[in-house]
């Protein structure tokens, strides 16, 4: 659904650029260009893409929006998860996670994006979706985000030619593919060597679990990876934290993973928020241990993060260490993520709603 942004210039690929320069009688090769301003030495407006005529820019202008979502909140500090706050041109509220990617990627970082304003989908752990679905993001929306994370960077760090993110996850606010064309369409510009120049698999895309729309994806061409957010190992269980679950069980998640997997290789993962006394037992333990085995995929635990009115609660330490240590033992390859953002609201939504609370919303 493109709405606002349908002319914004973070939405457009080189061909259809290239193709407007046409028709308007400037070389083709000039868009590229453009896109070497916008992607590569980030420009804040067309007037700073001295390369290009004044008469081109005043058509530019006229055609296209060049306006990135201003940031309301920067949290965190350096070395640490930051969070992002960003007000979109109707006035919503989005977010986004910057990560620091580890010493092996020198420093660089993963940023992960939303994907839609509040989430349809009501999982119960989840703070994006306690206010409700408000609207897809558009494509320039999703994009401006990760360019909004390069502007500041280069603000911070004065840095002309230092670029900060390595990765990309969608794993923010909102269910990413059930805004499929916006978020293909966002990816294919970070993905393209003209663009954000991220390679395919540098770039994860996580979901719920909609199983046509994995299904779907596994027919596109980038070979983008796959998060499932598992959280639960069995239907009983997976049914009352996750009401998509109800639509499509276990069964047929796995069975669209299976077919994910036949088109992609191995390129899935498990996400597993821990909850204690819900799926921190024993038995899910030995059950996720067989899902991954059958995948043959990466299991990504994640103590639970407290949520603004949500009863749940993280399970002791010695539990989550034994919940880890016995995927461990099935030879599952698994991480624990450490308790890091609690303090920053960095459980998805989380800051949203909050700025929320505080009238920041504007509608
Ligand atoms: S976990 Fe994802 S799909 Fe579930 S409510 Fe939150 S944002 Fe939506």
């Amino acid at each position: 659904m493109e709405r606002l942004s349908v002319d914004s210039i973070f939405s457009q690929s080189l061909e259809s650029l290239q193709d407007q320069f046409a028709l308007w009688g400037e070389p083709r090769w000039r868009a590229g260009q453009l896109m070497e301003w916008i992607y590569r030495k980030f420009a804040g407006g067309f007037d700073e893409c001295s390369n290009l005529s004044k008469p081109l820019r005043a058509k530019l202008k006229e055609k296209y929006s060049f306006s990135l979502a201003p940031l309301v909140t920067v949290t965190g500090q350096e070395h640490e998860t930051r969070k992002f706050l960003w007000k979109l041109e109707d006035g919503n509220l989005v977010e986004s996670v910057l990560i620091p990617a580890g010493s092996e990627e020198g420093g660089r970082h993963t940023l992960c994006v939303s994907t839609q304003v509040g989430c349809a989908y009501g999982c119960r752990f989840c703070a994006s979706g306690r206010s409700g679905f408000v609207r897809d993001l558009t494509a320039a929306e999703i994009v401006g985000q990760f360019l909004g994370a390069e502007a500041w960077h280069r603000r911070q760090s004065g840095a002309k030619d230092d670029r900060l993110l390595s990765n990309i996850v969608v794993m923010g606010m909102g269910e990413p593919l059930s805004n499929y064309e916006n978020l293909m369409r966002a990816l294919s510009i970070i993905n393209a060597p003209w663009g954000g120049n991220l390679g395919a698999r540098k770039i994860t895309i996580s979901t719920s679990g909609l199983a046509p729309q994995i299904r779907r994806l596994a027919g596109e061409e980038p070979q983008y990876r796959l998060a499932i957010s598992l959280h639960a190992a069995e239907d009983a269980v997976r049914d009352q934290i996750m009401p998509v679950n109800r639509k499509y069980p276990l069964n047929e998640l796995l069975a669209a993973c299976e077919a994910y997997q036949r088109a992609k290789g191995r390129m899935i993962s498990f996400e597993y928020i821990l909850i204690d006394r819900l799926n921190d037992t024993p038995r899910q333990c030995d059950l996720l241990a067989g899902i991954a085995r059958r995948f043959h995929a990466h299991v990504n635990l994640i103590p639970f993060n407290k949520v603004d009115g949500c009863a749940f609660r993280c399970p002791p330490p010695d539990v989550i260490q034994g919940f880890f240590a016995h995927l461990q033992k099935r030879g599952i390859s698994v991480t624990l993520r450490q308790k890091k953002g609690g303090d920053i609201n960095a459980a998805c939504g989380q800051l949203r709603l909050r700025k929320m609370g505080e009238g920041e919303l504007s509608r």
